[in-house]
């Protein structure tokens, strides 16, 4: 993603949370078994018994996450409480909800082994997903990076003339520093961080981009935004025709081809070595093969115009998304990204996946919502301080999933395993 030098230098301040950037190199270093032993693994994989089901929510309780809502023990919640999440409420919409783990992350902003909640109606996703955490764990882990952040609102101003929609937009960039001062009046966690213009004959869009703190920040921008635009009404020396507070240039909810120029959200990546040896064992597959596959799916990918390429990152966004209560129709943005699968000079997988756009929260939105709390929670991704965190998770577990199915395709195995996880069993007499 493009940005200034004067926007990079900012950002790099913000993100090294006062850690040299010599350190980086260490802290996104891969971590052996031998340097730090692995936790369990989930129990009892592949036993669908209530007996085994007691025993994976028994293994994260013992690790100190109260999970009653999830375990089904504590009542529904007051549909009073459910103010702000939904209208005319009926009653909570059933999902399973798998977990995996653990995945080993070293990044800038996760560090650890962790257990990812996923939740999903697909059969063979969770499965799939432990397999690649399990090859990315074995490998030292993922290392993970977030880099800028930003989330856009951008109104439409409707003139009568082009001459109107330039002189406007002239006067518009020069009011910056007093837009974030109107901004800062609505919020507390986020900022107006940059301003850009758009004129297209006598339209002009000024798209507005905010730091959100650990809020996704959909309503944070909006809300700000429509504080900005009143002050604009109020001052601007030529008044818009008519004027709109979102005019479809901030990539809300779509997957466009503004993903790869801006941040919408959080820009994350992972990436990791996965040496031959151990690819050879656990997936039965080369680096070649993969790198092979790597290439006719990007190619396919290029022909049939995708935004980004990759194999199912929407898969792993979509059941994070569902378990820590993100809103679900940003997966559309939230799940393009490009994955990267190349052999390094010695013959092991170099594999990475970037996403630019993944809006996310720790706080704020659905994030509230007990089972969506409780699965934070898990992720030690709970409250204030921590959604870069989340973003960085969302990319080490997207590039499991990459891993995983790349290799079931090399090694024949992707029809099998959705033969055998992808449908309920038969009934005997069937
Ligand atoms: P929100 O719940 O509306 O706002 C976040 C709240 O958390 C703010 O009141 C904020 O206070 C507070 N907060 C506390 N600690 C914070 C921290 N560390 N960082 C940031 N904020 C903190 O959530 P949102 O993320 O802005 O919006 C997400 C929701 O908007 C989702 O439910 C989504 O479905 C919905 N949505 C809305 C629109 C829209 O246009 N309105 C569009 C799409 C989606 P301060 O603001 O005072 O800092």
């Amino acid at each position: 993603m493009p940005i200034s030098y004067q926007r990079a230098r900012e950002i790099a301040r913000r993100l090294s949370r006062g850690h040299a950037f010599n350190e980086l190199s260490d802290r996104l270093a891969p971590v052996a078994e031998s340097r730090r032993p692995l936790p369990p693994r989930v129990p009892r994989q592949g036993d669908w018994s209530a007996d085994a089901r007691a025993e994976r929510i028994g293994f994260l309780e013992e690790r100190g996450v109260p999970l009653d809502h999830l375990a089904g023990r504590a009542p529904e919640p007051d549909p009073s409480t459910l103010q702000g999440n939904i209208e005319s409420y009926i009653g909570m919409t059933m999902i399973p909800t798998g977990l995996i783990g653990p995945l080993r992350i070293n990044g800038l902003h996760s560090s650890g082994d962790y257990y990812v909640p996923l939740t999903t109606s697909e059969g063979a996703l969770v499965a799939s997903y432990d397999r690649g955490a399990r090859l990315l764990t074995l490998a030292g882990g993922a290392s993970t990076l977030t880099t800028t952040e930003h989330v856009q609102r951008a109104p439409g101003f409707l003139f009568e003339t082009m001459a109107e929609a330039a002189l406007f937009a002239a006067w518009a960039v020069g009011e910056f520093d007093r837009f974030r001062e109107v901004a800062a009046t609505r919020t507390r966690h986020g900022e107006l961080a940059d301003l850009m213009t758009h004129i297209a004959a006598n339209y002009v869009y000024l798209i507005f981009a905010f730091n959100t703190g650990d809020a996704a920040g959909q309503n944070m921008v909006t809300l700000c935004t429509a504080a900005i635009c009143a002050d604009i009404l109020e001052r601007a020396p030529i008044k818009p025709r008519t004027w709109f507070l979102e005019a479809n240039m901030s990539g809300d909810k779509k997957a466009t081809t503004l993903s790869f120029l801006y941040t919408r959200g959080r820009n994350a990546t992972a990436e990791a070595v996965i040496p031959r040896s151990l690819l050879l064992e656990r997936m039965r597959t080369t680096p070649e093969q993969m790198a092979e596959y790597w290439r006719v799916s990007f190619i396919g990918g290029v022909q049939t115009g995708s935004i980004g390429v990759s194999g199912h990152i929407s898969n792993g966004i979509a059941a994070l998304f569902l378990a820590t209560g993100q809103d679900a129709a940003c997966i559309s943005e939230a799940s393009v990204g490009v994955t990267r699968m190349e052999v390094t000079g010695d013959g092991a997988l170099y594999a990475a996946v970037v996403l630019p756009n993944l809006i996310v929260g720790t706080v704020g939105g659905g994030t509230r919502l007990p089972t969506a709390r409780e699965c934070l929670r898990i992720l030690h991704c709970d409250g204030d301080g921590r959604a870069a965190r989340l973003a960085e998770i969302c990319a080490a577990t997207a590039l499991a999933g990459e891993l995983s199915i790349v290799a079931a395709l090399c090694s024949g195995d992707f029809a099998r395993a959705h033969e055998t996880l992808g449908r309920p069993p038969l009934a005997p007499d069937a």
